[in-house]
């Protein structure tokens, strides 16, 4: 199991650091986050160690979404959730702060208060949305 020996995360599923665990299986662990965003709030990692959403082996990061999607489910049925948000962030500048790869699973509430990162406004320049496009297929 590749880790990385500075990692928390990899602490984590090396049982060196402690964690409120709701799941494990041969590939993924699931725990709380310690801050948590609102009641349940939960992260799904790989037990692999890698970095973010560019670098994960892709066998990992579906298996890492199907753990997310069950979780999302028990928040549901379990604590009563009227939703779920599903959010990775990859990179500093998209708020990563802990490098090993995760899916946080936020269990969302009517008038929980969260609000949303960005409001949609009243469309952006056709100009640079294609351009953006056109740089993407390439
Ligand atoms: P991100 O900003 O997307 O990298 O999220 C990292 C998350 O890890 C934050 O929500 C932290 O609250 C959470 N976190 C950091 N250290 C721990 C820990 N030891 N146990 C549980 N959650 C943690
Ligand atoms: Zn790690």
């Amino acid at each position: 199991m590749a880790t990385d020996t500075d990692c928390i995360f990899c602490k984590i599923v090396a049982g060196e650091i402690p964690s409120t665990k709701v799941a494990e299986d041969d590939d993924t662990f699931v725990f709380m986050d310690v801050n948590p965003a609102t009641r349940g709030h939960a992260l799904v990692i790989p037990k692999r160690h890698t970095q973010d959403v560019t670098t994960i082996d892709p066998a990992d990061l579906a298996t890492v979404m199907v753990k997310a999607q069950e979780i999302a489910k028990r928040a549901e049925q379990a604590l009563g959730a009227d939703g779920v948000n599903l959010l990775n962030c990859c990179g500093s500048a998209a708020w990563q702060t802990v490098f090993h790869f995760h899916v946080h699973v936020i269990p969302r509430y009517a008038g929980d208060g969260l609000t949303e990162p960005w409001k949609p406004g009243q469309g952006g320049d056709a100009e640079v949305i294609a351009a953006a496009a056109e740089a993407l297929r390439d």
